[in-house]
């Protein structure tokens, strides 16, 4: 890594030294792990050993492990696989839930970004009278704000009505359990680079039952699933993120008292921030923090120049900067004056200080700027 302070472990978390170290190990098999030969076996070993370690770490079952290009592929794979479905997803997932179905229902959510769970039985239940099949898609955390979508309580909700559950854990994942049967769902989507894997490889995993039509077609790999040789260099390295991620699961609570500290910092330095679903259920290593008057792109770029890497709460893609929908749909005021602050398994005491500091000098900057204009 650069030497700067890194506090942007949403957007992708430094490679794990497990996973290069599997990932260099794994190069020099030559096989494809179709072939049948010694070197395609050998290829296959590693493919089938990350496929176990994935299924425990989610509870489900290696038989239905379906390897991605990435949590953007695996949610795809998800949303248009089933045949013959109506979706309803939240208007706060990521943008690769939202764009993969344009067709979909939208279940409300209230300020804080929580899915309305009347709003959602009241919609399984029209369409349940109209005999439609149903796939709901809900976040299990929010790659914004952090917050935690009630689950399981959407996976009993469901069951009841006959529908089907596809989750995006690939921001809870090493964060939260992200077990299949107690969050009651169908599919559940995950990354390895949000866990100190490689980036380019996710998967997606299916309960028992979940019969999905290939996107990717062409070759019979993954069970006839997804089509394409295995990225099997990339699939080494998210087993090995993924064995590391369940080992530091305890750690989780160092890097909640490192976030509530910086929240606390921030808002005595600062009364007028915003901490986006403060008093929600949050992943303990996110804050989206709201300065009224200040552009969440402006942050950014003032502290990259003092050394510090966040995100800003809006999305950014081909150069566009969008504001937050997620933050919009919260009633949000000012959703462009957002940045987002994550940590991760390497971020210690002295990140957290100094990115306190080069805030609040920013902050003060700012001010002191603003009052020479008014004066
Ligand atoms: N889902 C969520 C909640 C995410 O935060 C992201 C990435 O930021 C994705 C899906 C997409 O994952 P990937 O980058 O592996 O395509």
């Amino acid at each position: 890594m650069t030497d700067q302070v890194y506090l942007d472990y949403n957007a992708s978390a430094p490679l794990c030294e497990d996973a290069k170290q599997a990932m260099i190990a794994a190069m020099d098999v030559a096989g494809n792990p179709s072939s049948v030969h010694a070197s395609g076996r050998a290829a296959r070993k590693i493919v089938d050993h990350a496929r176990r370690t994935i299924a425990d770490l989610l509870g489900g079952d290696s038989e239905r492990i379906i390897f991605t290009s990435g949590g953007t592929e695996a949610n795809n794979l998800a949303l248009n696989g089933l045949e013959d479905v109506t979706v309803f997803t939240s208007a706060v997932e990521h943008p690769s839930v939202i764009e993969a179905r344009p067709d979909a229902k939208r279940i409300p959510v209230d300020e804080n970004g929580v899915i309305d769970l009347n709003a959602l039985e009241a919609m399984l239940k029209d369409a349940s009278d109209a005999g439609q099949k149903v796939l709901v898609s809900v976040m299990l955390a929010n790659n914004e704000t952090g917050v935690i979508q009630p689950v399981a309580k959407v996976g009993l909700l469901a069951r009841e009505y006959g529908a089907k559950v596809h989750c995006d854990a690939v921001q809870a994942l090493g964060r939260l359990p992200v077990d299949m049967g107690r969050l009651l769902v169908d599919m559940v989507s995950i990354s390895a680079h949000k866990i100190g894997g490689p980036k380019g490889i996710g998967a997606l995993a299916i309960a028992p039952g979940v019969m999905l039509v290939p996107q990717i077609r062409g070759g019979g790999q993954e069970k006839y699933r997804r089509g394409g040789t295995e990225n099997v260099v990339g699939i080494a390295g998210f087993d090995a993120a993924a064995k590391r991620a369940e080992a530091n699961m305890a750690r989780m609570a160092d890097i909640a008292q490192m976030r509530d500290r910086l929240e606390t910092e921030l808002a005595s330095e600062a009364p007028e921030l915003l901490i986006a679903a403060k008093g929600t259920d949050r992943l303990v290593n996110t804050s989206c923090l709201i300065l009224p008057g200040m552009p969440g792109e402006t942050q950014v770029m003032a502290l990259d120049l003092a050394g510090v890497a966040i995100s800003s709460g809006s999305a950014c893609s081909s150069g566009k900067v969008r504001e937050s929908h997620v933050l919009k749909e919260m009633g949000v005021d000012e959703p462009g004056s957002a940045i987002r602050v994550s940590l991760g398994l390497e971020s210690t005491d002295d990140d957290i200080d100094t990115f306190v500091r080069v805030w609040s000098r920013m902050r003060g900057n700012a001010a002191r700027k603003k009052a020479r204009h008014a004066a």
